[in-house]
């Protein structure tokens, strides 16, 4: 039984293209939650469609419940809950922090401090992986006149 492969080019599919990545996150953050409140209980029959979409990511995710519940031996439900809606948050702020990189490092083809010609250098390897994580096309330039580095940030 293989996924259906609804490849319409509507604006629902231009959305998805967006924003999959923050809807991938934040169902996973829900399916924990859910999980968590329900105590596996009700997992196979309403969260059947989810499992066959999400299979890896979940048990996945299972597994990190697992450790989490092991680690946390004896804590209430309820501090689970507390714990996820902390990760929740922590995952808001995130989201705000990357809208304010994107809106303050905006596009710019000339130097901040004096205006003169920048081009492009190479970026450190942890830009890299910062950029990938958080899903933003990050350049690095210098500038030809006062050698001031810089950084110049897009969405992907
Ligand atoms: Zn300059």
């Amino acid at each position: 039984m293989k996924n259906r492969k609804s490849n319409r080019k509507s604006k629902k599919g231009k959305f998805w293209r967006k924003y999959n990545f923050e809807v991938l996150i934040f169902s996973l953050i829900v399916i924990g939650i859910f999980l968590i409140i329900e105590d596996f209980s009700i997992k196979n029959s309403i969260l059947n469609a989810y499992i066959q979409i999400y299979d890896f990511l979940i048990k996945l995710f299972l597994t990190f419940y697992v450790t989490l519940t092991t680690l946390l031996y004896g804590v209430e439900n309820s501090d689970l809950f507390g714990l996820g809606l902390i990760v929740f948050a922590i995952f808001l702020i995130l989201l705000k922090w990357r809208q304010n990189l994107l809106s303050q490092y905006s596009i710019y083809e000339v130097c901040v401090d004096c205006n003169s010609r920048i081009h492009r250098i190479k970026r450190r390897k942890i830009i890299k992986i910062f950029a990938y994580i958080f899903r933003l096309k990050i350049k690095r330039y210098q500038c030809t006149a006062c050698n001031q580095v810089g950084y110049i940030i897009r969405s992907l």
